[in-house]
């Protein structure tokens, strides 16, 4: 390859994360409409992006709100009958959870779709859902309730989750 034709070399890689962006209308009509030709072509997309950066990492998916955020989103696809994809929504850095849930082959996906979205919007003015018991709770309050991906109003983390955390620390 000629040089001139190289964006970066090697030891600039470091700096610079290779994702594929999908706004929120995209990714809303692609999942209630074709979710898992979808899935597919994600798929594909990645893999081609892998190829042409020689990434080895999966590459990241983002899907921006209405207010500019991204979200980091995971999907796990089950082909087997009846079909289904667990769809994780994670913050821009993909350490904590904002929505996570299934989509059934053949199910209307309008209400799950819209529970995201609001979800989504939610996080962006500082709120989120216990990752238990699904109450909201503004993020600044519960911040340090956190277990892995998940994040906990007082009641579940002081009945529940403080000590999952803990025995998991301190073993
Ligand atoms: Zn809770």
């Amino acid at each position: 390859m000629n040089k001139n034709n190289v964006l970066f070399d090697n030891s600039d890689r470091a700096k610079f994360e290779v994702g594929v962006i999908i706004n929120w209308w995209d990714f809303y009509y692609l999942v209630k409409n074709s979710l898992f030709d979808f899935v597919e072509e994600l798929d594909t997309l990645r893999r081609d992006v892998n190829k042409t950066f020689s990434t080895t990492y999966t590459t990241p998916v983002y899907v921006g709100n209405a207010y500019g955020e991204l979200f980091q989103i995971y999907l796990n696809y089950f082909k087997a009958s009846p079909g289904f994809v667990s769809l994780t929504f994670y913050d821009s850095k993909g350490s904590l959870t904002v929505w996570s849930g299934k989509f059934f082959d053949g199910d209307d996906h309008k209400s799950k779709l819209q529970d995201i979205s609001k979800a989504i919007n939610d996080f962006s003015v500082g709120n989120i859902n216990c990752s238990d018991c699904g109450s909201q709770q503004k993020l600044s309050d519960i911040q340090n309730n956190r277990y892995f991906g998940g994040i906990y109003c007082d009641g579940c983390w002081n009945g529940k989750w403080k000590e999952i955390e803990a025995k998991e620390t301190y073993n």
